[in-house]
């Protein structure tokens, strides 16, 4: 077998013929500033070359019912093995899924029940959410049920003549109404509130037994015997249980309006029917054993000795160990997957492979020190260095120097971003990388000094008793006209305390996340910051044509692709596929566009210029202006008509944080900003922030990275530890008095690197 990855000649996106040799069987770090190429070596050309050549593999009649992936532009790409991307994009999947079905471990215990708990449901789907035998019935094992909030469909204070029924189609006079008004089961003037508890539960859930189902109602042309139903169930048969696709919007919304979802009454959120959630071992249920910390649970299940389950016992332990060393012991395996923030997925699903029994796979990382605490860092270096070990070729694009420490070989990239960017500057040791000249040599050197000065905070915004997830009754102030760095470990509490609670106690704070940006495909920076219709206008003007030509959602665009320049395949059970448009050749634009020019250049160049060119091209101050916000946050390298979604997390947060820059007297909050973000780059990025503060502004950021620490005005720090052992403040003040405290552990790491 080959001992290295050759790449020759390869060229996506901002790639200059990078060739490289990457040792197999090694961990190699890819590095370099934001937009310097590392994905388009990693994800763009060797994770697409590798799916590609997997597909050949196959006979021509499964390849044709294959997504096709388009070669990427490299010469060529030799001794690759098959990859597996572990990325940061949301786990998919719905309500079904949990930390305990992703991870297989949900299986095990079910197993561990049939054979072991007391009394046994039967055999191991009877304890299985996701079968109907084992299935809560009420909920169909969801856990969860919608119900009619009653408080906000009845108002009590009122009679049925008063108008008491708000549930849609029940008021006066209607005919839902005259349901319960004009019969003799209801005195339709008196007040909800007064009515004796059997009047209630007939009119909420209708006559039943003795006096049978049929109430007798008054109409004009005489009386009719009618099904009484109870509001509740009318609503329930109406609303709830129907497809509510046959709803029309507004009734869709009116009723929306008037329920909640609550935990399911039967399994009380357990999922199960009756007979498993009923079955013991040592006294626990499955729903103990799903709802406990997963930290806890490997306690739990070693002192299970009995014979025929201590073996089924120790293979989840086995498991649920990997995830207590990678720093997610504190999930439930109840957590259900949607709720998991990027880096929490990543590291899931890498303790997913670590159980794999494959070798000679190469496994690709994005950035996996996302989320973690400097003090969990090195649990991460173990499990890339257990995948290694295992026989596996690791890349990681990584940022943090505790990752780059463990790596056996880095490929540097660079020398700056885009267009500046693209070639390889270094490949070697991280020791020889540590004195190297380049940029990220450079910055492996050099160390950032405390902050000497802290603005004083212009005033506090209080939160009092938060209780959310595993906050303690925390009581704190965020203070305004500050930098303010919230702090500790995964797991402690931050998201929670500033992105749920802060923001809901103050809904003024306007959050900046990493999250998609709500446009059409079409969108790009020119779009996004709002220069294109000036674009637009001076072609019209310089070519006497109509504006409208050069915008590709209108006529000028290309009419096979609309205007996008690549066509979409959806397949049901795959990734959709986009393929360039054979007829623009994604250029977007039809032909005859592309004849008018604006000084030489061609609509389609110019959405072509990298920003950082684009804001010498044009002399209209508006736009130049512009243009300028986006070089500020550092992304004078994107090209002008780049699609939005090619961008990364941070990418995203920083462009939504250049149409802010203007503001003043708001307060901003942002979740791990320095996401994606080179060393170099987290100058940018403070200095960015600095400049929002002294506006007036106040910013709010929950943040790992020390350098950004070192720099607040202010820390909150959570913790002491993740989940029930976090949720308290340790510290909260100067960044200089942080460095005295004895019991943070974000303390014990700024001192380490203060050094
Ligand atoms: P890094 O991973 O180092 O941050 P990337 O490989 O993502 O850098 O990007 C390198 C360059 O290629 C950047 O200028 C980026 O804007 C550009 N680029 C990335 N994806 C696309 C795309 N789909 N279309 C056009 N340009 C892209
Ligand atoms: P941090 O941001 O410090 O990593 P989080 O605020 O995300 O910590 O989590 C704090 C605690 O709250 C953890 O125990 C976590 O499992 C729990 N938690 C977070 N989000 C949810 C959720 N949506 N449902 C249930 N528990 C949650
Ligand atoms: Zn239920
Ligand atoms: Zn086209």
């Amino acid at each position: 077998m080959a001992s290295n990855i050759t790449v020759t000649g390869a060229r996506e996106n901002n790639l200059r013929d990078v060739s490289l040799s990457l040792p197999k069987g090694k961990i190699v770090v890819f590095t370099g500033v934001s937009g310097s190429g590392k994905s388009s070596v990693v994800f763009d050309t060797i994770a697409v070359e590798s799916r590609r050549q997997l597909n050949e593999t196959f006979t021509w009649y499964v390849r044709n019912r294959l997504p096709k992936y388009e070669r990427p532009l490299v010469d060529a790409i030799d001794d690759l093995s098959v990859a597996i991307v572990v990325d940061q994009k949301p786990i998919g999947g719905n309500v079904r899924s949990t930390v305990g079905t992703m991870t297989d471990i949900y299986s095990i215990v079910r197993v561990l029940f049939s054979r072991y708990g007391v009394p046994s449901a039967g055999p191991a789907t009877a304890y299985s959410f996701n079968d109907p035998a084992g299935m809560c019935p009420t909920c169909d094992g969801v856990g969860k049920t919608v119900r009619l909030d009653l408080d906000r469909a009845i108002d009590w204070s009122k009679s049925l003549n008063g108008g008491a029924l708000r549930v849609p189609g029940s008021s006066v006079g209607s005919w839902q109404w005259k349901l319960y008004a004009h019969n003799d089961l209801f005195d339709p003037d008196k007040p909800l509130a007064d009515y004796t508890p059997e009047e209630r539960e007939r009119l909420l859930y209708g006559a039943r037994g003795a006096d049978g189902t049929k109430v007798t109602l008054r109409m004009k042309s005489g009386t009719a015997e009618v099904d009484s139903e109870g509001l509740v169930n009318r609503f329930e048969r109406l609303f709830l249980k129907r497809d509510t696709g046959s709803l029309s919007a507004k009734s869709r919304e009116a009723a929306d309006a008037l329920t909640v979802e609550g935990v399911c009454e039967a399994c009380e959120g357990a999922r199960l029917n009756e007979a498993a959630r009923k079955s013991r071992i040592d006294g626990l249920s499955v729903r103990n054993y799903v709802s406990m910390e997963v930290a806890d649970l490997v306690e739990v299940l070693a002192r299970i000795d009995d014979p025929v389950a201590a073996p089924i016992a120790a293979a989840a332990r086995e498991r649920l160990e990997r995830l207590v060393g990678i720093g997610l012991g504190y999930l439930s395996l109840d957590r259900e997957t949607t709720s998991l923030s990027g880096g929490e997925g990543q590291r899931l699903k890498m303790v997913r492979h670590l159980g794999s029994a494959l070798t000679g796979l190469t496994y690709i990382f994005d950035e996996p020190s996302v989320g973690l605490h400097p003090r969990d860092v090195g649990r991460l270096n173990d499990l890339l260095v257990r995948l290694r070990d295992k026989g596996n070729t690791v890349l990681v694009v990584e940022h943090d120097p505790d990752v780059m420490a463990v790596a056996d070989h880095v490929v540097d990239l660079g020398p700056g971003a885009g267009v500046d960017g693209g070639h390889v500057v270094f490949e070697g040791t991280v020791a020889e990388l540590r004195e190297a000249d380049t940029l990220t040599g450079r910055c492996l050197r050099r160390r950032t000094p405390l902050k000497e000065a802290f603005r004083s905070p212009t005033g506090w915004l209080p939160v009092t008793g938060a209780d959310l997830h595993n906050l303690k009754g925390v009581d704190t102030a965020f203070p305004t006209g500050v930098l303010t760095v919230v702090t500790g470990v995964a797991g402690s509490g931050k998201s929670t305390l500033v992105s749920e609670v802060f923001t809901a106690a103050h809904p003024e704070a306007i959050v900046i996340d990493q999250g998609s940006i709500g446009v059409s495909s079409r969108s790009t920076p020119a779009t996004y910051v709002g220069i294109m219709d000036t674009v637009r206008k001076l072609f019209a003007q310089e070519n006497g044509v109509s504006a409208a030509l050069f915008s590709f959602n209108s006529t000028g665009a290309c009419g096979t692709c609309a205007g996008r320049g690549v066509l979409f395949t959806d397949l049901a059970f795959m990734d959709p596929v986009t393929t360039v448009c054979p007829q623009c050749e994604g250029r977007r634009f039809d032909d005859e566009v592309l004849e008018h020019r604006l000084d030489g250049l061609s609509i389609v160049d110019v959405l072509e210029l990298p920003v950082d060119r684009a804001r010498e091209f044009f002399q209209e101050v508006s736009v130049v202006r512009k243009l300028e916000t986006l070089h500020e946050v550092g992304l004078g390298y994107l090209t002008l008509g780049q699609p939005l979604s090619s961008l990364s997390g941070g990418e995203r947060q920083r462009i939504k944080l250049a149409t802010q820059l203007h503001r003043t007297g708001s307060v901003y909050v942002l979740d791990e900003p320095t996401t994606g973000l080179h060393l170099a780059d987290v100058d940018t990025l403070v200095a960015l922030l600095d400049r929002l503060v002294d506006a007036g502004n106040s910013v709010i950021c929950v943040e790992h990275n020390l350098d950004v620490v070192k720099r607040a005005d202010w820390v909150i720090d959570l913790g002491p530890d993740g989940g029930k052992h976090g949720g308290e403040i340790v510290f909260e003040g100067t960044p200089d008095d942080l460095m005295d405290h004895h019991k943070s552990f974000t303390a014990t790491y700024l001192r380490r690197d203060l050094g």
